[in-house]
């Protein structure tokens, strides 16, 4: 292999301006497209990471790139976060003062900027096309359209002044257009690239995968110490409780505030500047907990929600879907709780019901049953979503999600379904859940009473398990339609034809029983799965973060990420000059605020000399490389394979590809991994593999650096990831 001039402009700014080491999925092409003035179109999961796929370009390129997005309320956020890393930003809205517009508009005039925010109603302005022309370039470096499935009517969130975009193309025919959105359905997609003219744009679905997400539903049975228990064991983190009614959004707040715990409401009927405040103070780290109708968590984008807990089920797989994906935007753990009850369905089912158009009632329906299926059936909770999505998955058990951390119990239940069932024949079809539940267990109800339910012969003979177990066994047998609800106005359970069969014994009910202790008991947990550092320290840096933050006037988060105060506070430099290689500190951010963490850090250790102890060296706390997920057969691995196979040279498909040398080495590394043939004698000769020994022997396969550096000059990182396929090490 050569050891070729690597073109590394991009991953320079990605290491230098963002401190990032390495780009997430999909990053490097979106990134390196816009770069070489391709139209580009990306459709990622929250968190995904777009913003840096405008952002490093707006870097690299000459002139201004602008930046369309709908959400007013965060472009300021996105403008402090963006100066942070040193990136001369600015954004114009109408919902800023006059003078502040034009002094932006100011800037952009003399060259002064390296990215605008445009709200669509300020760009579709008389004018403003015009005055886009009005810069040294004289035009903008690119367009980057934010949230682009507005733009169309199969979108969610279709947005009128969106349709203006479709000018962009006309007025600047060579400025390239990037398009960006985490809810495209196939249609949706098409309709945007129409739109917005897209020519011959680079285009990349990512999996709609949040790994780091662990997903659990329990059943309802007391959702007070349910939620509870779940927030205690959560102590400090920030999260958002869902929930369907504003009534009961009220109320879950009241109890959360008497129980100790720093918690606001949030829903439709507040006053708008209530709930800015509300929104506001939860950015900024002085509300932990929200509790909110759905109509939260469109204007933030605050990375370090660590839980979503729906305290009721959402209307469809959808609204899970976005709500939960509002936890963990910065790749750290963390944890979405749904409780479920066969009650709420029937609630929610009673309502949808009254919708009035026909066809929107039935499509609504069977959007509630595919959540309820969801819901109420044990199996790996991310592979039932992403099967929703039309996404299949490759492994077997995720290991992050309820089903799959094994906490069901296979077992035959036969004979309680039929307990159940006759209970519903014997009181003639004609109650709901909770009455039947009630005559299984033999509860001693009014309603029994009246209706002489204790004198039925089924009354009681489930009087040895609690009633919730029954519950369970009903909404079984309901989202399996062994039982059904006829009219969703008046919930009474009626038999099907499998009933039937079932209780004549010609076929079998099994149930995964739920082995978890109910309400889960209140370990601090949560924060086990984040980086292991100095608790104390991180505290320590975190009020420090927190003061310097509220003198700026930007979010925590902009400052620093939660990741990057846990890698302080378990390496614990005390020297600016040690602060290379921590996530997310960039040239920028180093010479802004690394003086003030590392006395911050000297002075921790000097009253707490013992937490030393708990130092670690930076290689220890820098994620494991990750392996991608993507499997060789498909998408980039398989084009690096198929040009390999025709015989080109690493570096012929380098500049083909767009992609670095070290990408399309990480290619060669991962299929050799993956068991393809490849002759790897072409790219590691004799006497390097020699010297990969001798380095392997000394340094171990942690961590690539001293590798390469030990090699002088002799290896890159490259060739020792093929290095290390070959050996089986990567
Ligand atoms: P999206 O807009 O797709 O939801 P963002 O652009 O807000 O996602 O990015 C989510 C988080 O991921 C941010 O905190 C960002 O700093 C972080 N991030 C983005 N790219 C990388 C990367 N290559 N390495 C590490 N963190 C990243
Ligand atoms: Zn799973």
């Amino acid at each position: 292999i050569a050891m070729a001039v690597k073109n590394s402009g991009p991953e320079d700014v990605l290491t230098r301006v963002f401190g990032f080491s390495e780009f997430r999925p999909y990053q490097e092409e979106l990134v390196r497209g816009l770069v070489a003035g391709k139209d580009v179109f990306g459709v990622m999961p929250t968190g995904g990471g777009k913003s840096l796929c405008y952002q490093l370009p707006a870097v690299m390129a000459e002139g201004c790139a602008i930046v369309v997005s709908p959400l007013i309320a965060l472009m300021k956020d996105q403008v402090d976060a963006a100066r942070a890393n040193g990136i001369r930003a600015a954004c114009v809205n109408s919902s800023m003062p006059v003078d502040l517009r034009l002094e932006a508009e100011g800037a952009y005039r003399s060259g002064e900027l390296d990215l605008l925010y445009l709200a669509p109603e300020r760009l579709s302005s008389e004018g403003m096309l015009e005055r886009l022309r009005n810069c040294p370039k004289g035009a903008p470096a690119f367009f980057a359209i934010d949230e682009a499935h507005c733009l169309s009517e199969w979108g969610h969130d279709f947005r009128p002044d969106y349709l203006f975009l479709g000018e962009l193309r006309r007025a600047f025919p060579s400025v390239p257009i990037a398009a960006f959105t985490a809810t495209a359905t196939p249609k949706v997609a098409v309709d945007i690239e129409k739109r917005l003219k897209l020519k011959e744009a680079i285009k990349v679905r990512a999996s709609f995968d949040r790994p780091n997400l662990r997903y659990s539903v329990r059943q309802k049975t007391d959702w007070e110490s349910q939620l509870l228990e779940f927030l205690k064991a959560r102590a400090g983190q920030s999260g958002i409780v869902y929930r369907l009614s504003r009534k009961s959004v009220e109320a879950t707040a009241a109890l959360l505030r008497a129980n100790g715990i720093d918690a606001a409401a949030y829903h439709a009927g507040m006053e708008s500047v209530e709930r800015t405040k509300v929104q506001d103070d939860f950015i900024r780290d002085n509300t932990r907990v929200i509790v909110a109708t759905v109509a939260f968590g469109m204007g933030i984008d605050k990375p370090d929600v660590r839980f979503v807990a729906h305290g009721d089920m959402p209307k469809n797989i959808e609204s899970y879907y976005q709500e939960t994906g509002r936890a963990g935007r910065d790749g750290d753990p963390s944890d979405c709780l749904l409780l479920f009850s066969g009650a709420d369905v029937v609630g929610l089912r009673r309502m949808l019901a009254q919708t009035p158009d026909e066809s929107e009632r039935q499509r609504s329906l069977a959007l509630l049953r595919e959540m309820e299926q969801f819901a109420s059936t044990p199996s790996c909770r991310r592979r039932s979503l992403l099967s929703y999505f039309g996404e299949e998955s490759s492994k077997e058990n995720c290991g992050r999600c309820d089903f799959c951390e094994g906490h069901f119990k296979e077992t035959d239940a036969t004979r309680d379904a039929q307990i159940v069932l006759s209970a519903v024949a014997r009181s003639g079809e004609n109650f709901g859940l909770g009455h039947v539940c009630d005559i299984v267990a033999g509860a001693k109800t009014a309603k029994i009473r009246e209706q002489k339910h204790d004198q039925l012969k089924t009354y009681g003979l489930g009087a040895e398990r609690p009633k919730k177990y029954w519950r369970g066994i009903a909404d079984r047998l309901l989202s399996e339609e062994i039982l059904q609800v006829e009219d969703p106005s008046f919930p009474v359970l009626k038999l099907t034809s499998t009933a039937w069969e079932l209780m004549r014994g010609q076929r079998d009910f099994v149930i995964y029983e739920d082995q978890r202790e109910e309400p889960e008991k209140a370990k601090r947990k949560g924060s086990k799965d984040l980086l292991p550092c100095h608790e104390g320290l991180f505290e320590h840096l975190s009020a420090l973060r927190k003061e310097i933050s509220d003198a700026d006037e930007v979010p925590p988060y902009v400052v620093f990420a939660d990741r990057t105060l846990r890698q302080l506070a378990a390496v614990m430099p005390v020297d600016v000059d040690l602060l290379e290689g921590f996530s997310g500190i960039g040239t920028h951010k180093r010479e802004a605020y690394g003086d003030r963490f590392v006395s911050a850090i000297a002075d921790y250790l000097k009253e707490n000399p013992e937490a030393s102890e708990e130092r670690k060296a930076l290689s220890e706390v820098l994620p494991a490389k990750k392996v991608p997920v993507r499997k060789p057969t498909g998408g980039t691995f398989a084009v690096t394979l198929e040009m390999l196979r025709e015989g080109q040279e690493l570096t012929a498909i380098a500049e083909k590809r767009e992609l670095s040398i070290g990408t399309i080495e990480g290619h060669v590394a991962r299929l050799i991994e993956n068991g393809e043939e490849i002759d790897w004698r072409a790219f590691v000769s004799p006497e390097q593999e020699k010297l990969a020994d001798q380095l392997l022997e000394k340094h171990g396969s942690d961590a690539l650096k001293p590798l390469v550096e030990g090699s002088g000059g002799q290896l890159g990182y490259g060739q020792l990831k093929i290095f290390l396929a070959v050996r089986g090490i990567y």
